[in-house]
């Protein structure tokens, strides 16, 4: 019983205590047992020397080794887990309001159960920081980083363990450290090793930062957990036990705060509120004592310790930022699975870490990450996706037929994605968007072949093509002709018939699209989709004639990847990376990355132009018609797999580029013969989004013509040409007059 009641004492008294006992029964000893003790007391020195010489040898050792090569502990390097915030931009936000924000929560990234949240010393009231130092800590303002006199009492605990010091003797620099490392063997030779590194560190560190910067990150990293919750650091304590913000706290607060320290989960208010009264008590008469308060502040302190109001809320914990932060937010969206994926790849590079380590840091380094998701357009398309009805014809209530969507605008801000049209299982799950890899079709030719060829002057909008087959070899002896037209009606048809470029375009005609990348050559193709447009998952394979003209890509392509391809059709040939972040600070606010807003000029602005003017005529009268929209110009480009396995639509609006697929995730024809499918689909999806956008039509850059050109040769009219219609041209490339009228 009296052993008990001596471990709930202070640390100071046990140790007097215990001393005192082992004197007075020392001086008994000797009193009464001289002669036979001699021996005894002989050979109890020899073994002290014996055991003296071993551990000072061991010590010696240990020193040497870690003298050298104490690692420098980095305060930067923080092992507790801060929330990363996934941050959008509010939509209604108005800069007018002091209230409004101009960003929200969009998702709270933790590890499930702890609560952390970062606060500056500036914020940290002096109050607090004086009430912990008193408490934990009394000479750390002088000592450097060690302090010795407690130090020796804790080493020797570790090989005796009498004192039971749940601190280890530590000063704030040696716990900091500890907490920093999660080194923390604490008995037996282990202990004693950690303590001797712990020193080296503890002096290195002080060393390295200022007294400030050691106590800012010893009260950020700290717990104050109770058997619930793993609350860390005093914000989030101040938010948990308080509901206030820590800088709101006043002085009992302070000290009730610090009187957990010791041993959070035994001592914090709600756990048992006398005992952390005492100890608060405890800690306001510390800092009379050091001076930290008046003697009116004490009593002060102690009518506040008397009138302590503990809330003991978890939802209290975001009280600093954002509301909805600590509940669980379920499952991640498509579009934040991306932009984890994107924040691992950032931290992977800036810290030159492998996937794993640059998980961990996500997970619990209390980012500030800003997205660049439209949450209007994301929300919408979410839930447009899951409703049967947009997905018109056939049996497309099937739920084993999947889709995807995908949305970028001009700068390759990704403004929504929705990665099947199922309810979204789970956090980070396959998607359709940005994992599956699937033929693109037809889609793929105004990127490999019409755009890339106007670019190289290699034909007009109006260059008169002949529907016919090339010539493909096979080995030396054989050619095949190739490829057949896809067609609603019959397969393979070729009429022989001469059509402007655009025709081939609006019609899809799979013989064109070959002819132009046999003058692009299927390389240039290749080389133009891989390195200018950002499409990675092509190979070498691919540099040939069926995955350039018509799409059959070997190893398919992103949705995520295809749809940004095509800005370059409505921004006048620019190529912006893609990305779902616009920006990442770290939990001190230093900025470890921002989205580059520079750009590949990939083609000309005005082949970009002429090339949007020809997918236009998609829209208005050829495969695409179903996509029409009322008010807003759209451009776009059908698509349709081989057998029909994958459907596609992509689409350029002047504010937008999206596009949408639909398939089996085991490839099968989808029971449907009509390109018509997609574009309508797309429409449902998202052509209310498209027509409320405030801009309507795209701008017409430098170096564009629009002229009447024959609807015979192709050529720029004159008046004796017979029937003749309106084209656009780039001025650097205009056809010549016609002469078929002499
Ligand atoms: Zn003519």
């Amino acid at each position: 019983m009296s052993v008990n009641t001596n471990r709930t004492n202070t640390k100071g008294k046990k140790h007097s205590s215990k001393k005192k006992k082992k004197n007075s029964t020392g001086l008994k000893v000797l009193g009464g047992f001289f002669k036979v003790l001699g021996t005894v007391l002989l050979s109890a020195i020899l073994v002290v020397v014996i055991t003296g010489s071993i551990f000072a040898t061991a010590l010696t050792i240990y020193v040497l080794n870690y003298a050298d090569t104490t690692t420098t502990v980095s305060l930067e390097n923080i092992t507790a887990n801060y929330t990363s915030r996934f941050l959008y931009e509010n939509p209604d936000y108005d800069e007018n309001d002091r209230n409004s924000d101009e960003y929200l929560l969009y998702y709270a990234l933790k590890n499930s159960n702890q609560h952390a949240v970062w606060t500056d010393f500036q914020s940290i009231p002096q109050n607090l920081s004086n009430a912990v130092v008193a408490t934990e800590d009394e000479r750390f303002l002088s000592h450097d980083g060690v302090d010795f006199k407690r130090t020796l009492a804790a080493f020797v605990n570790v090989f005796i363990p009498i004192y039971d010091d749940e601190q280890g003797g530590s000063t704030i620099t040696q716990q900091t450290i500890k907490n920093l490392t999660g080194d923390d063997a604490r008995s037996g030779s282990e202990g004693a090793e950690r303590k001797i590194r712990e020193i080296f560190r503890a002096m290195n560190v002080e060393k390295a930062y200022s007294k400030e910067d050691i106590l800012e990150c010893y009260l950020n990293i700290i717990s104050f957990a109770t058997w619930n919750y793993d609350i860390i650091g005093v914000q989030a304590a101040a938010n948990y036990y308080f509901g206030k913000d820590v800088s709101q706290l006043n002085l009992g607060e302070c000290a009730s705060l610090a009187a957990m320290i010791k041993s959070p989960a035994k001592l914090n208010p709600i756990e048992d509120k006398q005992l952390n009264k005492d100890r608060a008590q405890y800690t306001l008469r510390k800092m009379l004592d050091i001076g930290a308060i008046s003697s009116d502040d004490f009593e002060k302190g102690k009518k506040q310790l008397d009138e302590l109001e503990v809330t003991g809320d978890i939802e209290y914990s975001s009280v600093t930022k954002y509301e909805d932060e600590t509940k669980d937010q379920g499952d991640t969206s498509w579009f934040m699975d991306d932009a984890i994926f994107q924040a691992i790849t950032i931290l992977m590079d800036y810290y030159g870490i492998n996937q794993t380590e640059a998980e961990s840091k996500l997970y619990s380094g209390g980012y500030t990450i800003k997205t660049t998701v439209d949450m209007n357009i994301q929300k919408e398309v979410e839930q447009k996706m899951l409703d049967d009805s947009n997905f018109v014809t056939y049996d497309f209530e099937d739920d084993t037929l999947e889709g995807a969507f995908f949305c970028v605008d001009y700068f390759g801000n990704v403004k929504a994605v929705v990665g099947s049209r199922n309810e979204k299982q789970g956090s980070r799950v396959f998607s359709y968007a940005s994992d599956g890899q699937r033929s693109p079709g037809s889609t793929i030719k105004p990127i490999s072949a019409y755009g890339p060829a106007i670019d190289s002057n290699l034909v007009t909008y109006s260059t008169i093509l002949k529907d016919e087959p090339i010539k493909i070899k096979i080995d030396d002896k054989t050619t095949k002709e190739w490829p057949a037209n896809y067609s609603e009606t019959k397969e393979g048809a070729w009429t022989y018939n001469n059509y402007p470029l655009w025709t081939m375009l609006q019609n899809s005609t799979n013989t064109a699209a070959a002819q132009l990348v046999k003058m692009l050559t299927p390389s240039y193709s290749y080389n133009f989709l891989q390195q200018r447009l950002d499409i990675t998952t092509l190979t070498i394979d691919d540099a040939d004639y069926a995955p350039m003209a018509i799409g059959a890509v070997g190893t398919g392509i992103k949705l995520s990847e295809l749809v940004p391809a095509y800005m370059i059709f409505g921004n006048g040939g620019k190529k912006f990376e893609t990305t779902y972040i616009s920006s990442i600070e770290d939990k001190d606010g230093t900025m470890i990355y921002e989205h580059s807003t520079s750009f590949n000029q990939v083609i000309d602005p005005s082949s970009a132009y002429v090339t949007n003017r020809m997918m236009q005529k998609v829209i208005q009268s050829g495969t695409g018609t179903s996509a029409k929209l009322n008010t807003t110009d759209l451009v776009g480009k059908t698509g349709t797999a081989e057998d029909w396995t994958d459907l596609l639509f992509v689409g350029c609006t002047p504010d937008y580029v999206s596009g949408i697929w639909i398939g089996y995730s085991e490839p099968k024809t989808i029971p449907t013969s009509q390109y018509q499918d997609s574009s309508r689909i797309w429409k449902n999806i998202f052509g209310d989004i498209a027509e409320n956008e405030p801009h309507k039509t795209f701008d017409v850059p430098e170096g564009v013509v629009e002229a009447k050109y024959c609807t015979q040769s192709g050529l720029l009219a004159t008046n004796s040409c017979k029937s003749t219609q309106t084209g656009y041209y780039k001025q650097s490339n205009m056809p010549d007059y016609c002469n078929l009228g002499y």
